[in-house]
């Protein structure tokens, strides 16, 4: 089965990107968690932080900066948002392909 997020990226799967170059794609979360809630993925299926490989320092990079840009975009960078990245089970990871989830406009609670 292929992996939806894969899908997203290549325009197989219908989504709203709110965000698109050669190397990453962002788009909303299906189920949103707070009045922003955006997901910002690589275009390589890499499954989770812990397959990063030295050499994809700089794409991880990449990532926060989208991150950062879309922030300004929906108006949340002075009020402040949270950057999530899961990994496996533990870590609450359901979909095995990495993803930054950008999170704002309310207040995060602490973390637990
Ligand atoms: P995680 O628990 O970090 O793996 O988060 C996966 C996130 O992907 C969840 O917040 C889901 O709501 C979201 N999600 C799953 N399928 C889709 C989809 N087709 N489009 C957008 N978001 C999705
Ligand atoms: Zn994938």
């Amino acid at each position: 089965m292929e992996c939806i997020f894969c899908k997203i990226a290549k325009g197989e799967s219908k989504s709203n990107l709110v965000y698109q170059d050669e190397t990453a794609v962002a788009f909303p979360d299906i189920n949103p968690k707070a009045p922003v809630h955006l997901l910002i993925i690589p275009r390589k299926h890499i499954e989770s932080v812990a397959d990063l490989a030295e050499d994809e320092e700089k794409l991880m990079g990449h990532l926060v900066s989208i991150a950062n840009k879309l922030a300004q975009e929906q108006g949340i960078s002075e009020t402040g948002y949270r950057l999530v990245i899961n990994c496996g089970p533990h870590g609450g990871q359901i979909v095995a392909h990495l993803h930054i989830h950008l999170l704002g406009g309310r207040q995060m609670g602490k973390l637990g």
